[in-house]
């Protein structure tokens, strides 16, 4: 049925639907994201859940203390790397499905301390972000916007079939290896399931 025979019976008060679109209609507006914070762009996070900015206004002001009722884990601030165990550990603890926004410059690359020896180079090293947030810091409307493309992807999700998303599906990992302290580093320093470096640039030469 297309979208405008549907429009039509909802202006006669007929509402058509579908379960997978119901269902994540209703996970896509009471999204829980964890409480927690780990620099500067934590502020910025805290000042979305005020009344300025209301993230209420999306049905995800209920941020939980707990990893076992929250399902979105906004990674605010610097991770560094004796944080970085801890952080995929209360990844791992938060029950499926659950999503990641990485918040800010430092939790996407290390921003303006990625040359320091004791800070990881993206959070996305270790656990499978869903949006990124550029800036440093974010402002809170564009973590707004952030809360919204997740909610976007919720909506898009498929329940059934080959496109259905990572919990739903048995090949896939539920657990995501937790680093530890090598001799010299994190080890392992990366988790090659969830990260790939970037393809290199290269520079055409000038005419
Ligand atoms: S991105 Fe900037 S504001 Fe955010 S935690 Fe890093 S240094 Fe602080």
């Amino acid at each position: 049925m297309s979208h405008e025979e549907r429009e039509s019976f909802r202006q006669q008060g007929i509402l058509l639907t579908s379960f997978n679109e119901i269902y994540n209609w209703g996970r896509a507006n009471s999204i829980w994201p964890l409480q927690f914070g780990l620099a500067c762009c934590a502020i910025e996070m805290i000042a979305v859940a005020a009344a300025r900015f209301d993230i209420a206004r999306f049905g995800a002001e209920i941020f939980r203390a707990s990893p076992r009722q929250a399902d979105l884990m906004i990674v605010s601030g610097t991770v560094t790397k004796k944080m970085a165990p801890q952080v995929v550990r209360i990844w791992n603890q938060m029950g499926e499905p659950k999503y990641c926004i990485a918040m800010g410059a430092c939790s996407i690359s290390g921003g303006p301390f990625k040359q320091g020896y004791n800070v990881l180079k993206g959070v996305d090293r270790y656990i499978p972000v869903d949006v990124y947030i550029p800036g440093c810091p974010p402002r809170p409307e564009a973590l707004l916007n952030g809360l919204m493309e997740v909610q976007k992807k919720i909506k898009a999700e498929r329940l059934t079939g080959p496109d259905a998303p990572r919990h739903l599906r048995k090949d896939l990992p539920c657990e995501w290896p937790v680093p530890a302290y090598g001799e010299h580093d994190l080890v392992p320093p990366k988790n090659d399931s969830v990260w790939r470096p970037a393809p290199s640039l290269v520079r055409a030469d000038k005419p």
